[in-house]
């Protein structure tokens, strides 16, 4: 039975790396009172911001199992959309993960057919939710726990040889399967790049965030109009902040590059201010329907837009 297991963890293996995952492991869905109370020492500490979705749910937080009855697997994958891009120095920029087609369909639907390649693989009957941001599991602390990668200073998971420019995903499983037995070692050593060079001072100590000083949160989760500060924090980041990765050895050293399913919207790349700010509700749709960032929708995004006219004036007046 249990050589069975392993067979079918190998098959699965070779499965997931022929849809273009990055990486992919397996743990069983024990307590993580570790994970916990760093996830809830950020909403005590108030690290949120004013993303009150994150108080919910702390029960399935705490126990996956109440996700999928009969769950023993929590399958973790990543998928890489490290593609090169050419450096956007003192312009208005859009994070990388928001230049490509929204992640969530591409990678539910690898997902989907990793799904259905197990059901066949295996000789029984099983079930299988899948995820992609869309349960309140802890997935970093999945995906260490499966062996994929370890969590590094900047607090984002690092897989080796595919860094963290990564979406991330899960299949729970009503199916034991063999967990990894080892985790892998801290990634960052003496470095501390991405402490040093986050604007904002948003890593407020190695692994630690705090997410209302965060641009990526700033310009894709706060829903209300910026205060002054705020404004002034984004720089000439439109949607998301990339800074923190791009300074980080792992991804300058990173041999897997991004799956072919993410085509770079070239027209996205040097957008101006001024071409935001003239947007009308239909032109806004026909540039980014189908990216993460149209999922913000017109308001917030000419709202950052202002914010980073201003700010460029600003550094470029102190330039002259
Ligand atoms: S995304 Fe940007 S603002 Fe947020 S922690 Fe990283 S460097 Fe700092
Ligand atoms: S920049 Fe350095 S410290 Fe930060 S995550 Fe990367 S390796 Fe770790």
């Amino acid at each position: 039975m249990a050589e069975a297991s392993t067979d079918l963890a190998s098959l699965i293996r070779k499965e997931a790396a022929r849809l273009g995952f990055a990486a992919i492991g397996f743990s069983s869905p024990t307590p993580q009172p570790l994970a916990l109370q760093r996830f809830t020492d950020m909403i005590e500490e108030k690290r949120h911001g004013e993303m009150s979705y994150m108080e919910k749910r702390m029960e399935e937080r705490a126990n996956p199992s109440l996700l999928l009855s009969c769950l023993h697997t929590i399958i973790s994958v990543a998928i890489s959309y490290n593609y090169s891009l050419a450096s956007r120095e003192s312009l208005p920029k859009i994070s990388k993960y928001a230049l490509i087609e929204d992640y969530h369909p591409v990678v539910r639907g690898k997902l989907e057919k990793l799904l259905a390649a197990i059901k066949i693989l295996a000789s029984e009957p099983l079930t299988g939710l899948i995820t992609v941001d869309s349960s309140p599991l802890l997935e970093k602390n999945w995906a260490e726990k499966a062996g994929i990668g370890k969590t590094g200073k900047n607090t984002l998971l690092q897989v080796p040889s595919a860094g963290s420019y990564l979406f991330l995903g899960e299949i729970l499983l009503d199916r034991a399967l063999p967990s990894s037995k080892f985790t892998l070692p801290n990634v960052c050593g003496s470095c501390s790049k991405c402490l040093e060079h986050c604007p904002t001072g948003a890593l407020v100590e190695p692994g630690k965030i705090d997410a209302s000083k965060c641009i990526s949160y700033l310009t894709v989760e706060l829903k209300r109009e910026f205060t002054p500060e705020e404004a002034a924090m984004i720089g000439d980041w439109l949607f998301g902040c990339d800074l923190c990765q791009e300074v980080c050895p792992c991804n300058q050293q990173a041999s897997i590059t991004a799956d072919p399913s993410f085509v770079l919207r070239n027209e996205l790349v040097n957008i101006s201010t001024e071409k935001i700010l003239s947007l009308t509700k239909s032109s806004f749709r026909e540039l980014f329907y189908g990216t993460p960032v149209f999922r913000i929708g017109l308001r917030r995004l000419k709202r950052n837009a202002r914010a980073v006219a201003e700010n460029l004036k600003k550094s470029q007046g102190l330039k002259r």
